[in-house]
């Protein structure tokens, strides 16, 4: 059974608590049924920050349920504290501090996710337009479906990170579920 949507938000007071020392920015944590292929993302531009959890993903693997919250919650805390977004040094640094050895000791012999290896999803709330981009726009980007022809700041882009380093089961597993469909 997965926890409810409270208890989650009750986990992240608690992690936020005894592993975060009460420095994470508040956050709204939500299931998405949607997701697919990522176990979690933070979205950085709405307020209270979003962290969005995989329950297809959760029910398979509920054990890294609270290591997942835990690796968004260390996101939530180094752009409130550097604005930073990244799996960079900051990132790392403070990944250790919390307890998390690494991101990757599930993939067994997979390569390091490396920057050229994340991924961005923008989307338009009000169309549902969704891009997927490998970089952070460098300006304020608008929907280019809502109006084509200019910025406009009535139809922004939401910026969701496609975390890619939780484990999604085996391929063999999912050629299987793609079989049984
Ligand atoms: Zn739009
Ligand atoms: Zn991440």
């Amino acid at each position: 059974m997965l926890p409810s949507e409270a208890d989650l938000q009750l986990l992240f007071a608690r992690l936020n608590y005894e592993r975060l020392n009460g420095e994470a920015p508040a956050c709204r944590i939500a299931y998405n049924e949607r997701f697919s292929n990522s176990a979690g993302r933070i979205t950085y531009s709405v307020r209270p920050l979003l962290i969005e959890l995989s329950p297809k993903h959760f029910r398979r693997y509920p054990e890294a349920l609270e290591e997942t919250l835990l690796h968004e919650m260390v996101h939530a805390w180094c752009f409130d504290r550097y604005r930073d977004t990244g799996h960079g040094a900051i990132f790392k640094k403070k990944m250790r501090e919390v307890g998390i050895t690494t991101i990757y000791h599930d993939l067994g012999s997979v390569r390091e996710l490396n920057e050229s290896s994340k991924r961005y999803i923008f989307r338009c709330e009000h169309c549902g337009f969704e891009l997927l981009r490998k970089r952070l726009p460098s300006k304020p980007m608008s929907c280019g479906r809502c109006n084509k022809t200019r910025f406009d700041k009535r139809y922004p882009l939401a910026i969701f990170e496609v975390l890619e380093t939780r484990p999604l089961g085996t391929t063999l597993e999912r050629a299987a579920q793609k079989g049984r469909k």
